[in-house]
């Protein structure tokens, strides 16, 4: 190789000068200094013994005939053995430009006349040294990059006394950095996927702060959108004093090993067809499941689905389509649970939820988490409703239904054998009730989950036979004791079970759907009520009305307000809002976007029951809230119990602090109106005051004014 030493007794140098006697002079310098010595009288001569005899070190004079010295060094450079000879070139006494020149064109050092014949040789020796240890260097680098790309395998370093960064050309490669000339730290945390950089920037800066190593495996995506996989790791170099000099990383591309352990675990714990788990991976989570449902004092379901008549199917239309239609139950499975996810839950999490085909057409579903069994019905009814539709496998019309079964945790059983058996059980009952239906281990539960059906249906049709009602307490404003407001609230008139406090319907109604329509009948009614005292000759008054459901981004509330404030030629100062945490707590984005809207109307917005959900603090900076209202449960036992004394104070003072209104709610006695006063809460609301009164009795109280 064209760096290699070459296997000589004593090191060659080549002297080229046009002049004779220095020539000589040279030579016998050199000779004396342990060197071979040829000698060319130019620089053409020069170059062809140069490449006759590849010396180590060249003594090159600059002013000679044909070739000058500055010729003949670039030309050596330019051949792949003269990469690394050491050239001292000799020039004239103070011969600044020539010099410069003499480094530009590639020459090691410099030497000028006259020489010192003693120093020169010892100039050669250490030269030549200086050469083979640069040559060493250089293969070493060399060798590194090579084995670094061929382990694709980068290394960097952090500075952490002069905050300085550096990365190996393998890193920047590995990164798609190549076209950036200097890679500071920030170009190299760039290609972090989105959702891992926070991590990924934390970790490191982590390491970097408390000088400890670290490693960190992360998906980065490179300029042409390809997507890698990396291992980083860094470890800390100390100083000679045992001070933290370095972090040194190494950045290593282990995409093709994650593929081969994402293919070995698709293998294992996945069904081949559909893509769904299989029974091992399903029995591992179920054991978790149960340990930490035990530990959370939490329910799950297990729904064991087995598909009517699959073996006619198979029979009729054969094999291959059999296997399509499984494919296509296992999508309905996906998409039945992921729908009905949203509306059981605030804050859907699939996370929890596992569907598995254990074999031939036998499916099981595990829904973690569910607060009641009749979150489980509503999947089994969404799955049913769905597999009424006929698929349409490649022209053939198919059409199947299945029977489910249900168990409980804890209540059917504590662990897995039990549980199984018992949803397995179900699943034969409802097989023995025809068919294309879902059961409940327990008796009981099909009877409960029934009624809460029902009572579904009969809120449906309550909303279109107007057996809503809405009641009205007043909200006083605890200085002037005016009425300010009111809060309207429903109840429903039920033609058979009489008068139906919220409590027991507004959380079917959000379960179902229907509060949609509810929340839209309540605003309108609310308006229409509010018109009616005006035109009755009272003052025109605020009434707070109760939004709830999931997802109120979705629920076109903002024309249904815009309408009915038209309609009724209200103000927008008329109509308050109010919402709970649990509204801001799903998909936040498009909430604040609703909440903002309501703002552009000029809506007030109240938080409801604060201090009962999740209260983050950060909820009342990043929405545009205007009123708190502080759960009565705090007003309750304030009088007595110092620990809500505490925290009513405390919101109190927040709340101020962050220019909203505070409204306490529940205020029974005199007592607890004298300690919120004191507090200087605004506005208060509660029995002391009146109990939500039909409209009629809230005209009356309106005559009044104050209470
Ligand atoms: P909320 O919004 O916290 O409403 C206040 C509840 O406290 C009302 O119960 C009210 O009657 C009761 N209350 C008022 N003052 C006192 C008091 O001094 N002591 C006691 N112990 N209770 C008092 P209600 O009317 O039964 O409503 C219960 C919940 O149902 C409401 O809680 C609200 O979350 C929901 N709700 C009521 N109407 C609607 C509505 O139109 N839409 C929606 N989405 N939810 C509603
Ligand atoms: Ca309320
Ligand atoms: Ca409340």
């Amino acid at each position: 190789m064209a760096y290699n030493i070459p296997l000589r007794n004593k090191p060659l140098v080549l002297v080229v000068d046009d002049d004779l006697s220095l020539r000589l002079a040279m030579g016998a310098a050199m000779v004396k200094a342990g060197f071979d010595v040829i000698e060319a009288q130019n620089g053409r001569e020069g170059l062809a013994l140069f490449q006759s005899n590849t010396p180590d070190l060249i003594l090159l004079d600059v002013m000679m005939p044909e070739m000058d010295g500055f010729e003949t060094c670039t030309a050596i450079r330019k051949l792949p053995e003269g990469k690394h000879t050491q050239i001292l070139m000799v020039t004239g006494l103070d011969d600044i430009q020539s010099t410069e020149r003499a480094f530009e064109v590639g020459a090691n050092d410099f030497v000028s006349k006259p020489l010192n014949w003693v120093m020169l040789g010892h100039r050669g020796k250490y030269m030549l040294r200086a050469g083979q240890a640069f040559q060493k260097l250089n293969k070493n680098e060399r060798r590194l990059a090579k084995t670094q790309e061929l382990a694709q395998l980068g290394n960097w370093d952090f500075d952490l006394i002069n905050s300085t960064f550096h990365c190996s050309p393998e890193a920047r490669r590995l990164l798609g950095l190549i076209d950036v000339n200097h890679v500071t730290y920030k170009n190299f945390l760039a290609p972090v996927i989105a959702q891992e950089r926070g991590q990924v920037k934390e970790t490191i800066d982590t390491a970097i702060k408390t000088k400890t190593p670290f490693s960190i495996n992360y998906r980065i995506i490179l300029p042409d959108g390809t997507l890698r996989h990396v291992l980083n790791r860094g470890e800390i170099w100390f100083n000679a004093n045992g001070k933290a000099e370095t972090i040194l990383g190494a950045i290593q591309d282990v995409t093709q090993l994650k593929r081969a352990e994402e293919e070995i675990r698709m293998l294992a714990f996945y069904d081949g067809l559909t893509g769904l788990a299989n029974r091992m991976l399903f029995m591992d989570r179920l054991e978790q499941e149960i340990i930490k449902s035990k530990r959370h004092k939490k329910n799950f379901a297990l729904l064991f689905l087995d598909l009517d008549q699959f073996k006619r199917i198979n029979d009729t239309f054969g094999h291959h389509i059999g296997d399509l239609l499984l494919k296509s139950v296992a999508e309905t499975l996906r998409e039945g649970v992921r729908r009905s996810d949203t509306v059981t839950k605030p804050v859907p999490d699939h996370s929890d939820t596992l569907i598995a085909r254990l074999g031939g057409d036998e499916f099981i579903i595990l829904l973690a988490d569910i607060s009641e069994p009749e979150n489980a019905a509503i999947v089994a009814r969404r799955i049913l409703h769905e597999m009424r539709n006929p698929y349409d496998l490649e022209g053939h019309e198919v059409s199947v239904s299945t029977s489910i079964g249900i168990s409980v945790f804890p209540a059917d059983g504590e662990d897995i054998e039990v549980l199984l058996q018992h949803a397995d059980s179900a699943m034969y009952h409802a097989k023995d009730t025809g068919k294309n239906n879902y059961q409940f281990y327990k008796e009981s539960l099909n009877a409960a989950v029934q009624e809460r059906f029902s009572l579904e249906h009969d809120i449906k049709y309550g909303l279109k036979r107007n057996e809503f009602i809405l009641y009205y307490q007043p909200q006083i404003d605890l200085s002037t004791r005016k009425i300010v407001g009111a809060e309207a609230l429903i109840r429903w008139l039920h033609p058979q079970k009489g008068m139906i406090p919220p409590d027991k319907f507004i959380s079917i109604a959000e379960e179902s759907g229907l509060i949609i329509d509810i929340n839209k009948w309540v605003i309108q009614t609310a308006c229409k009520q509010n018109t009616i005292w005006r035109e009755n000759g009272l003052n025109p008054i605020r009434i707070a009305v109760n939004l709830s459901g999931y997802q109120l981004a979705s629920q076109n509330i903002i024309q249904i307000i815009k309408e009915a404030l038209q309609d009724g030629n209200l103000d927008a100062k008329h109509l308050e809002v109010e919402i709970t945490e649990n509204i801001l707590m799903q998909d936040t984005e498009d909430t604040v976007r609703v909440l903002k809207q309501l703002k552009d109307l000029s809506l007030r917005i109240a938080l409801d029951d604060f201090g009962t959900g999740y209260s983050s603090l950060s909820y009342l900076t990043s929405f545009p809230v205007d009123i708190i209202k502080i759960d009565r449960s705090f007003v309750m036992g304030c009088t007595k119990l110092t620990n809500n004394l505490v925290i009513i104070k405390a919101i109190i003072a927040m709340g101020h602090s962050l220019g909203m209104k505070i409204v306490a709610e529940g205020i029974e006695t005199e007592e607890q109106l004298e300690l919120l006063k004191g507090f200087s809460a605004d506005e208060g609301q509660g029995y002391y005051f009146s109990p939500p009164v039909s409209q009629e009795e809230f005209a009356n109280l309106l005559k009044k004014g104050t209470l």
